[in-house]
This record gives structure tokens, sequence and C-alpha cells, in this order.
């Protein structure tokens, strides 16, 4: 995950108020088009501190930037108030819930970088005991927020694992089977032909597993060997990157 700091930006820690979100993800993004895919990531920086002085300013107040962290269309995770910090951008769920704020805007499909910098953020915050869940800040209020195409991108499960539409599938170029399009993880107990498809290969690499196309402990302890094996981010969830490295 390439990830930026607070201090890229100038800023000291966050004077936000502690708080341990866990409930999972709400996600969000700008009311207008950016265009920032078109400029150099010199761009989003500037954007990212703007938001923040908008959000500090007479008309929000707040205590810090609203968000936790922001996925740019150049790839780039951009820190926010980080980790463990009260959010101000979702009433409802500002405590419990992280917020992660797409640099796009109503009509701006996110680029395939910046999905794959999303799943890669929410992976790290998995690992860090964040549930599963994702939702759309109109899942809290009344708002448009986080717009039509990331909705969508949600339900569809782009998001959490999905491939892009115009990506290649990871593991292209080998003989891997494309990713199922979504992850593969327990408990609770995920049952399904792609949990076969993984878990027979897993044998043919030499795991002891049983394919029974149940993905349950054992199954998860085989994934977090492979994954440190192949030096990947050690979490037992089969994602596109470990699906690909189980054929390689
Ligand atoms: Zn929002
Ligand atoms: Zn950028």
């Amino acid at each position: 995950m390439k990830f930026e700091k607070r201090a890229v930006f100038g800023w000291g820690p966050s004077g936000a108020t502690p708080a341990t979100p866990r409930k999972g993800i709400a996600v969000h993004y700008d009311g207008s088009d950016q265009s920032l895919a078109k400029h150099k990531h010199a761009a989003c920086r500037t954007y990212w501190r703007n938001t923040r002085k908008f959000h500090m300013g007479p008309s929000r107040g707040w205590a810090d930037i609203g968000y936790s962290f922001a996925v740019c269309p150049h790839g780039i995770v951009l820190e926010g108030r980080g980790l463990n910090k009260v959010q101000a951008a979702q009433p409802g769920g500002n405590t419990t819930w992280y917020s992660v704020t797409f640099m796009s805007g109503p009509s701006e499909k996110p680029t395939d970088a910046q999905i794959k910098a999303f799943r890669e953020l929410r992976s790290w915050l998995r690992g860090k005991g964040v549930a599963a869940a994702l939702r759309p800040h109109s899942g809290f209020v009344s708002t448009s927020c986080c717009g039509n195409i990331l909705r969508m991108m949600i339900s569809n499960g782009t998001l959490t694992g999905g491939t892009p539409s115009s990506s290649k599938h990871p593991g292209s170029g080998t003989n891997a089977p494309p990713f199922p399009g979504r992850l593969i993880t327990q408990p609770p107990v995920m049952r399904g032909d792609d949990v076969l498809t993984w878990q027979r290969q897993m044998r043919k690499r030499g795991s002891s597993i049983t394919a029974d196309g149940a993905y349950g402990p054992s199954s998860e302890a085989a994934c977090r060997k492979l994954q440190a094996e192949r030096n990947l981010d050690v979490d037992g969830v089969v994602g596109p990157k470990t699906w690909a490295a189980t054929w390689a």
C-alpha cells in the first residue's frame, strides 16, 4: 500500500478524540468532480490540504479533517485523522465506523489504481480488527454521498475484491483462474466452488487441507502460511493477490 502520512502535508498529530471504530468502513466521495486523475499527484496533496482547511474552518469547525483516510486516482492512500480517532464525516457512525473518501466526484469513475488502493487499505484495516462491512455515507443519513458509481461498486463487490471492469485479472499471464470476485474469509465458514478451486490448488502445492469447499480455520491457517511465504500481507483472507500467488 502506498501511504502518505500526515507529515507529508505538514500536519502534526490529529487533535481528534480517540475512538476505536471497528464496524467497517463508511465510503465517501466529493460532491463535485475534481479531475485529479488528469493532474499530477501534487494536486491531490493540495486538494487534501484544502479539504482540511475547509473542515476546520468556519463552515464546519471540526477538530481536524473529517475523514480518516482518502484514496486518490494515482493509487495512493492519504492519511487524514488516521487510526483510532472519532470521525466527523458521518454522524451516526462517527465513533464506530472508519471513514474513507474517494478523491473523485459524482461523474468520475474511480481509477483501477484508486480501487486497488482502497482494497489494500481495507485489508490493512481488517488486519487491525476492523470488520469487513462497507457502507455508503447515505447508509447513515440522507445524502448523495458517496454517489451512484461508488454505491454500485459497493453492492457489486468491486470495492471488496471483484476485478475492476477495465483491468486484467491479477495473475493473468499465469494459469490462474479468474479471481472469484469476493474475498474468501472466515469466520463464519465461507462455502463455494471458488473455495473448492482454491483448496484443490493448495493441495497441489502440498498443503494437507481438505478440499471440501468450506473455508474454515485450517484453510485460513494454510492461507496465512502461503501469504507469509510469498511476502504478502498475512491476513488469512484470499483476495486477488493471494489468489494469484496460489497459482504462481
Ligand atoms: Zn460523505
Ligand atoms: Zn494522487
